[in-house]
């Protein structure tokens, strides 16, 4: 999903056009990563300083739905990030701290499981979580050499 793609999808859908949405998109385009409802609404605050929480989570809430932004929860928080291009299937490993993804194209469901009798599996979700590089650096802390 880029950001014309899920422009023309609302537009498509029938969804009033409006700038907070264009600049909500672009937002999680830039950011390229997994974002609170919080955090985008401080980063859309510096154009919208009087936007409400309620508005920007009516606006992810219809995002999810239409597929424009993927969600994941950690902590109990819930976390969203623009959906990938990607057609293919395949597994991410995701920043706990910054929110980072990396792409993982292998799939390690047959290796586990095989062909579970009796159950035709439509579906599954696996996720890898750490620390990206530059999260991991920063918070080692300096050691002076002796
Ligand atoms: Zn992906
Ligand atoms: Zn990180
Ligand atoms: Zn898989």
């Amino acid at each position: 999903m880029n950001v014309s793609e899920a422009l023309n999808l609302l537009k498509d859908k029938g969804y009033r056009y409006t700038g907070k949405r264009e600049t909500m998109v672009r937002a999680f385009a830039r950011e390229n990563r997994y974002m609170s409802a919080k955090e985008i609404l401080k980063l859309m605050q510096k154009d919208y300083p009087q936007l409400s929480f309620d508005t920007v989570y009516r606006n992810l809430s219809l995002f999810e739905e239409l597929g424009i932004l993927e969600v994941t929860e950690f902590k109990g928080e819930r976390l969203y990030s623009l959906s990938c291009p990607e057609s293919h299937h395949h597994h991410h490993i995701i920043c706990t701290v910054c929110g980072k993804t990396q792409k993982l194209d292998l799939c390690p469901m047959s290796s586990i499981f095989g062909t579970p009798p009796g159950f035709n599996i439509t579906g599954h979700k696996f996720e890898i979580y750490g620390q990206c590089e530059a999260c991991s650096n920063k918070g080692v802390p300096h050691t002076h050499q002796p």
